[in-house]
């Protein structure tokens, strides 16, 4: 007997005479003569064109199952899920026009819903208003504004190269939809990590199932509430909860999984997707290093650090976890960091008063964030306990705050050292050159981004040769994530795939291979065909290997010859046939 859980909660037998839900969610039918279950939804959508009428799916209500009876014994995330490839089976996500309004009603809503998005934000993360836009919703906007300048081009068919065998075929890429995709965000920008991989999917022809974070309790309403407003509420749900309810969701089956957050739960993902063979996006973390030359602009490179290191209070992927520098510039360099950190708002004059961020009370700046619960606040402080602290180290456990934070003269066995920090603590690693700081790196697991602030750029070039991570950034921190046209994500702990502009269509498109070859020219095909002679090994070796790359113009005068070796080829097939080898 197979048993689901219902809407309600309630535990339900789903066995009926001749159907059943399988785990998955699937639907399986029964042989009566056999008594064997086969998948009836092994093709989930059936072939589906353009201009079809579409299936319904599955056909349950001519058995003594209805569809209405299989939703009532379904879990709201099963149910989510069949009803979003349901939607997706009918084909009306696939139109470039059908994609286009959807991204405009997204685009619509993060407009029109800016106080919501921003009032919730504040709830879960004291961000302010133009905080969220800074760094959440005008990079969506902007994605969004980018996609739909850019869909037809993607979309469209991609010619390959060609060769001199395959200078008569039509040769292309088409990028297709991939189905369903799940994406499970996490809390720390709980819009940039759900909507950018929804933005992708929607472009990429897909239905998508979003589950924002529970952490972000306010933000997850608001997204449960409003999207199904303005978006195609089946083609791309909203399930919110904890958990268990994502451990459901991992159960169905997906043809794509964009997870957002932790390593440790991303091998839980990797290790569910794997269940049906589905592809997985993983945006992890870890701890992303940042090296400063002691020949740079120390004041320059601080400010950048610092603006990296403290917004949204540290709680920033690609924050700069700690610094790696030469014992020499330590005290400037947290001399510096202070400035900025903590100007006194009084004494500074409006010239200096740019180089101030969080004033010497950053507690009441309406610019300092705070850590996201009592779990993460604990975890953070206790973090502290064996460095020095340099600057900060003030606390608040009522209100979940920690002051911006620097730690000076840290070991690499320290406790700070040991897991990615994700709060306001910078600690100073000293450390005798870039060899030493390269070293530290390697030995470590690579990060999703490496900072160099050098003026030096045979220095930068080096820590970009003899380093891994996610993605280099000299002189700079966190804004390569707004440049659409790199891809961003992690390599090994920190990550795999990527996604942003076509990085995300891509890698939620399916890239298919297309080959259009002509029914004539079969002499050439001589050469693979039986029998195999020396002799045609020798042609084959001539085209595959020696044949030289020829330019446009070449590639057709080639096609002429290719058309009179053809007709060789077949001459000497024939004559082969007439006078056969003993
Ligand atoms: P989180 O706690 O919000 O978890 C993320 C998602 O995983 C949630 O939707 C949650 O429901 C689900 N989840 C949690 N535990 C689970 C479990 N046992 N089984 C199944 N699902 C589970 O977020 P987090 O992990 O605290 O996020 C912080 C981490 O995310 C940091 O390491 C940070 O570096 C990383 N991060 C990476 C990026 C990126 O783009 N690479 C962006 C933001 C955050």
């Amino acid at each position: 007997m197979f048993k689901v859980t219902n809407v309600a909660g309630v535990v339900l037998p789903v066995e009926t005479s001749n159907h059943r839900i399988t785990q998955s969610g699937g639907f399986q039918r029964q042989c009566k003569t056999a008594l064997t279950w086969t998948s009836i939804q092994s093709n989930p959508c059936g072939v589906t064109r353009r201009g079809d009428t579409p299936k319904p799916l599955p056909r349950l209500h001519k058995a003594s199952l209805g569809l209405a009876e299989i939703e009532t014994t379904m879990s709201r995330e099963q149910l989510a899920v069949e009803r979003a490839r349901r939607a997706f089976c009918t084909g009306r996500s696939k139109p470039l026009e059908n994609r286009i309004r959807q991204l405009n009603n997204l685009r619509r809503f993060l407009v029109e819903r800016q106080a919501e998005i921003a009032e919730a934000s504040k709830k879960d993360l004291n961000r302010s208003e133009v905080g969220i836009q800074l760094f959440e919703t005008l990079g969506l906007e902007s994605e969004i504004q980018l996609v739909i300048r850019k869909l037809k081009q993607w979309a469209a068919p991609r010619p390959v190269e060609k060769n001199l065998l395959t200078l008569s075929d039509t040769l292309y890429i088409q990028p297709e939809p991939l189905g369903v995709v799940l994406v499970i965000g996490a809390w720390n920008y709980p819009w940039a990590v759900t909507m950018f991989p929804l933005i992708g999917a929607i472009a990429a022809g897909n239905a998508a199932v979003v589950k924002p974070s529970e952490v972000c309790v306010h933000t997850a309403k608001v997204m449960e509430e409003l999207l199904p407003v303005y978006l195609d509420k089946e083609l791309y749900p909203v399930v919110t909860g904890g958990v268990t309810e994502t451990q459901e969701l991992l159960r169905q089956r997906f043809d794509h999984i964009v997870y957002t957050g932790n390593s440790m739960v991303g091998r839980i993902v990797m290790e569910a997707a794997a269940k049906h063979l589905t592809p997985v996006t993983l945006e992890l973390g870890g701890k992303s290093p940042c090296y400063i030359d002691k020949h740079c602009d120390i004041p320059v490179a601080c400010r950048r650090v610092t603006w990296g290191k403290y917004t949204n209070c540290g709680q920033t992927c690609i924050a700069p976890d700690y610094v790696l520098c030469e014992p020499s510039i330590q005290e400037r360099v947290i001399e510096e960091m202070k400035k900025c950190i903590q100007v006194e708002r009084r004494s500074c004059t409006v010239q200096y008063c740019l180089l101030e961020f969080y004033t010497d009370d950053p507690k009441s700046f309406p610019d300092y964030g705070r850590i996201i619960n009592e779990r993460h606040f604990k975890r953070v402080l206790a973090m502290t306990e064996d460095s020095a602290v340099a600057v900060g180290g003030d606390s608040d456990q009522t209100d979940c705050y920690i002051a911006p934070t620097i730690l000076r003269d840290v070991k690499a066995d320290s406790k700070v050292m040991q897991e990615e920090i994700f709060g306001p603590l910078l600690p100073i690693v000293p450390v005798n050159g870039l060899g030493e700081a390269i070293s530290f790196i390697n030995q470590r697991e690579k990060p999703l981004v490496i900072y160099v602030f050098s003026t030096d750029d045979k220095l930068i070039k080096r820590v970009i040769e003899e380093t891994s991570s996610g993605a280099v950034l000299a002189n700079d921190c966190l804004v390569h994530y707004s440049v659409s046209s790199l891809p961003f994500g992690g390599v090994g702990n920190s990550g795999m795939g990527c996604y942003h502009g076509k990085f995300s269509f891509d890698q939620l498109s399916h890239l298919r291979s297309c080959m259009v070859k002509p029914l004539k020219n079969e002499g050439l095909n001589n050469m693979r065909y039986p029998p195999h002679t020396l002799k045609k090994l020798g042609w084959a070796r001539f085209f595959l290997l020696k044949a030289p790359d020829l330019g446009w113009m070449g590639r057709m005068a080639a096609l002429a010859v290719l058309v009179a070796v053809a007709g060789f080829l077949l001459h000497v097939s024939t004559a082969a046939i007439i006078t056969p080898n003993p």
